[in-house]
């Protein structure tokens, strides 16, 4: 179907983008690499007045060293931030989340941050982020303001980026020397996951000594193992270790692709998967 009529506007600034969007109000929405939002307007579930691409905003891509922290621009491609050496050394989870995240050409053009933006339950970015506890940073028409992935993901589709406002950049602090994995369930290539886990562990000889683990589809926004994760420290990382039950507390959908039992079993068995490959077990 071809998207209902808009006007289009692809500003040179953040501040140019924002004053487009506080007067276009209601009625505009942001385009970052389209890859979710074009199917969007060409099923006609959203006909916005105005489009307000974010494509030629160079301040907004890129990814840089912060100290404690790496700093990755919201329109940087999934390409570029897999291919990054400071992302790879620092948040090896999410380096690899994008190894499996859709097919090259998506990678390509769909951006971390409209990724994260969207919030897609089933996307693959937001479990990885919330695990390596990043902050976003959103820029509004009253300044920028930072948010913990803990409060950033709200509802299914929904994050706390409210109407007007950007996000600029996703802030993820260092954890250098971690191993990590994300374990992804998918019943085709190419696809979002039933079910997915993401994890990252230190480890000291042989034993866990700090442990972070997502899930990804097991709600209706992406969740922290915590339970797992206190389980986890002070034991060796062996199999019989990590057996700890992975689906407490969560509310899977079910679906065409399993209902909410087999995903909490699958929660359980990709949990092992990951934290053992994680810990290089
Ligand atoms: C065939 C296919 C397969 C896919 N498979 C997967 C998969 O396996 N796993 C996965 O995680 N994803 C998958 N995706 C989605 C992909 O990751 C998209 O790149 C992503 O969901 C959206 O990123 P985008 O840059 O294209 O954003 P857009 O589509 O441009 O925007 C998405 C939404 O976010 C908003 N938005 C975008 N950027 C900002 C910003 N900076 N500030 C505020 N709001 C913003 C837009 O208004 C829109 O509502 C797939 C997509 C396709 C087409």
């Amino acid at each position: 179907m071809i998207p209902a009529q808009f006007d289009y506007v692809a500003p040179a600034t953040v501040e140019e983008a924002l004053s487009a969007l506080a007067e276009a109000g209601e009625d505009a929405k942001i385009i970052a690499g389209g890859q979710s939002l074009l199917p969007v307007l060409r099923m006609r579930l959203n006909a916005p007045e105005l489009v307000v691409d974010l494509g030629r905003i160079e301040a907004l891509r890129g990814i840089r060293d912060d100290g404690d922290a790496i700093v990755i621009g919201a329109m940087t491609t999934h390409s570029d931030v897999f291919h990054d050496a400071l992302v790879r050394d620092n948040a090896l989870v999410i380096t690899h989340a994008l190894e499996l995240l859709a097919d090259p050409q998506v990678r390509h053009r769909g951006t971390f941050g409209g990724a994260l933006a969207h919030a897609d339950p089933a996307g693959d970015l937001g479990a990885p982020s919330l695990a390596l506890d990043a902050e976003f940073v959103i820029a509004g028409p009253a300044g920028t303001r930072t948010v913990a992935a803990e409060d950033f993901f709200v509802d299914l589709f929904t994050t706390a980026i409210e109407d007007g406002e950007i996000l600029t950049e996703v802030r993820i602090p260092k954890r250098p020397g971690w191993g990590a994995h994300y374990e992804k369930f998918v019943r085709v290539a190419h696809q979002w996951p039933i079910v997915a886990v993401a994890a990252a562990v230190s480890v000291e000889g042989s034993t866990i000594t700090e442990a972070r683990v997502g899930l990804t589809n097991m709600g209706s926004t992406p969740l922290r193992a915590r339970a797992v994760e206190q389980a986890l420290v002070g034991q060796p990382a062996t199999d019989e270790a990590v057996r700890t039950a992975a689906a407490e507390g969560t509310n899977p959908p079910s679906d065409l692709n399993g209902d909410a039992d087999y995903r909490r079993h699958l929660a359980t068995v990709l949990t092992r998967r990951a934290v053992l490959a994680a810990a290089g077990a």
